[in-house]
């Protein structure tokens, strides 16, 4: 039997579908020597929380976006299964898509025919067909069988071994940054401290005053002195800084976030020598995750809210935003923890303030990378059926600046510039609370009241 005759009774879809039943389960292989070695690097680097390479298609220019997943959405997605990787600007792929994308193939027979040649499969094996095999007799076939299963079998052997030994490695390196993690918990006061003034000061020249927010206690403290460590750098000395616990949705500490400052309450940043240069870090720290949780929905978290939550960027926007008009906000911290927020369980509006970032080559819309955060978390709100009110700052970006945030606003203007929508969120709330349908009726009202500008 020739494939032609084989395509007269079965079409393309059939001969795809038992392609990839082929490939389920034997994907590492498959990348490993099909010419999508790449991913096996990502995968051996990290074990049960790979490593990211340099994507392909920026050349390697950016070092830090291409990473095998084996989990997604927060469930368990064995490579070996899926071969699902994830570039942060390319998106994400799975199965002989994703290799033909890392190969780069303009055809999916390319990329096919690179599996079968790579992996020494014949015609009658990928498609359950011996009379496609008529130059093999019952016995070869019979020994290729035997001799592929055993190659299954050592594979499968050798991916089992590696994550008892990546379990193994992850649990020493929660253990090291969990100790870490109290050292620097030990040295951390509440705010209401008379030694925590400079913190207060911090967030004081920002138009916020946190000695009114007692909630804050559990989450956000100040440290008058610890080591700061970023990117395999170690700083000078000891600093001062407010230290805050970025959780998880289950209050699972992921690891904390730091800002770091003088005794006036001034941002600044670490330093230390390099070949006799003095070289500055960053101002803004964040500790590594402890391996093993689940990262999604992360943020700094210190407000209960009810029917209605907001969530920023900055955690100064969070506050600031609080400290004005009561209302939770929920700080993430960065645009792709933004993108992986979601609201406590219960909520049915959320008010997205969003950072007017100036736009860059990956992100050219108005807004920039900020508002496309914005847009983003709104769409997988919508589909969660929760409603999103996105929130951009009234406030031109200044010339020496990259971006401004609602914190700029609310400093420069007080309340006076926030939409109705935050100023009265209590309101709303109860209005929501007395709707017996959250239908498309009930969002117009809603809409109109406190100018949603929902079109
Ligand atoms: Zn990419």
């Amino acid at each position: 039997m020739k494939l032609e005759q084989w395509f007269k009774n079965n079409t393309w879809d059939d001969y795809f579908a038992k392609f990839e039943e082929k490939c389920k389960g034997r994907y590492e292989e498959i990348f490993d020597r099909c010419g999508g070695s790449l991913m096996i690097e990502s995968l051996n680097t990290g074990g049960n929380s790979p490593k990211p390479v340099g994507c392909p298609n920026h050349h390697g220019k950016t070092n830090s976006n291409y990473v095998a997943k084996v989990k997604f959405k927060g469930v368990s997605r064995p490579f070996n299964d899926y071969a699902i990787g994830c570039c942060n600007t390319c998106g994400t792929k799975s199965g002989i898509f994703h290799l033909r994308w890392l190969r780069g193939d303009s055809k999916m027979k390319e990329t096919l025919n690179a599996i079968r040649i790579g992996m020494g499969w014949s015609w009658g094996y990928i498609l359950d067909e011996p009379l496609l095999d008529k130059e093999m007799t019952a016995k070869e076939r019979e020994a290729f069988l035997l001799k592929e299963n055993t190659r299954k079998e050592l594979a499968e052997q050798q991916r089992r071994q590696r994550e008892e030994e990546a379990k193994k490695k992850d649990l020493q390196r929660a253990n090291f940054i969990q100790a870490k993690n109290r050292e620097l918990f030990d040295t951390c006061l509440p705010l209401n401290h008379p030694n925590s003034l400079p913190a207060v000061k911090y967030f004081l020249s920002r138009g916020i005053d946190v000695l009114t927010m007692p909630e804050l206690t559990r989450h956000i403290r100040f440290s008058p002195g610890y080591e700061v460590f970023a990117s395999g750098v170690k700083y000078d000395g000891l600093y001062m800084s407010i230290v805050s616990k970025i959780i998880n949705g289950a209050g699972e500490l992921l690891y904390w976030h730091r800002i770091v400052i003088d005794e006036h309450g001034n941002k600044m940043k670490p330093h230390t020598v390099v070949n006799n240069e003095k070289v500055f870090g960053p101002s803004k720290i964040k500790g590594s995750a402890i391996p093993g949780l689940d990262n999604s929905n992360r943020g700094i978290k210190p407000f209960k809210p009810f029917l209605v939550q907001g969530v920023s960027e900055g955690l100064e926007v969070a506050l600031s935003v609080r400290y004005m008009t009561g209302l939770p906000v929920d700080s993430a911290t960065d645009a792709v923890s933004m993108e992986n927020w979601l609201p406590q369980d219960g909520v049915k509006v959320v008010l997205i303030f969003e950072d007017y970032d100036r736009p860059n080559d990956q992100h050219p819309n108005d807004g920039g990378r900020g508002a496309a955060a914005g847009e983003n978390l709104c769409e997988k709100l919508l589909e969660k059926g929760i409603l999103p009110i996105r929130l951009s700052p009234p406030f031109e970006i200044p010339q020496n600046s990259k971006s401004v945030d609602w914190n700029d606003v609310i400093a420069n203007f007080g309340s006076h510039e926030l939409p109705k929508s935050v100023k009265e969120w209590k309101q709303l709330e109860e209005d929501i609370a007395q709707l017996e349908l959250f239908d498309i009726n009930a969002l117009n009202y809603l809409n109109d009241k406190y100018e949603f500008n929902i079109a």
